[in-house]
């Protein structure tokens, strides 16, 4: 339960691949997560980061998309907010930048194809910490 008046988090999700959005987002919103803030790629969710500031609880962050990707992504939402809570999002396979994402700063990530269990239990998990 988040402190917020709904008592939902709030999640700013990027990602380019609208099906991959459109997952996240059903999921996220048969639990206690309102998506607030999308992004087609790193550039414009540094972007929406900044702008929605403290209404953001947590970011999903997909590694690999075109222009900015998610690495670098991560490392200007960390210097923006060292605190923010992010959550990579990855195809299989990509366990070196996973690793990176985590000594960024990343709190956990998610490997693609998404499931609800999985989603919720990562999830969750950040928000406790
Ligand atoms: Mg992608």
């Amino acid at each position: 339960m988040s402190d917020r008046a709904d008592g939902k988090w709030n999640v700013l999700v990027v990602d380019d691949s609208a099906f991959q959005v459109k997952q996240i987002t059903k999921i996220l919103e048969t639990q206690n997560f309102k998506v607030i803030g999308v992004a087609a790629d790193g550039a414009e969710g540094v972007a929406r980061f900044q702008e929605l500031g403290d209404e953001i609880d947590l970011v999903t962050l997909d590694i690999t998309m075109p222009g900015m990707d998610g690495i670098s992504c991560l490392k200007e939402i960390m210097k923006i907010n060292p605190k923010a809570n992010v959550v990579m999002m990855s195809a299989l396979g990509k366990e070196d930048l996973v690793k990176q994402s985590l000594l960024i700063g990343a709190k956990g990530f998610i490997v693609k194809p998404l499931d609800t269990d999985k989603v919720s239990k990562v999830l969750q998990s950040v928000l406790k910490k």
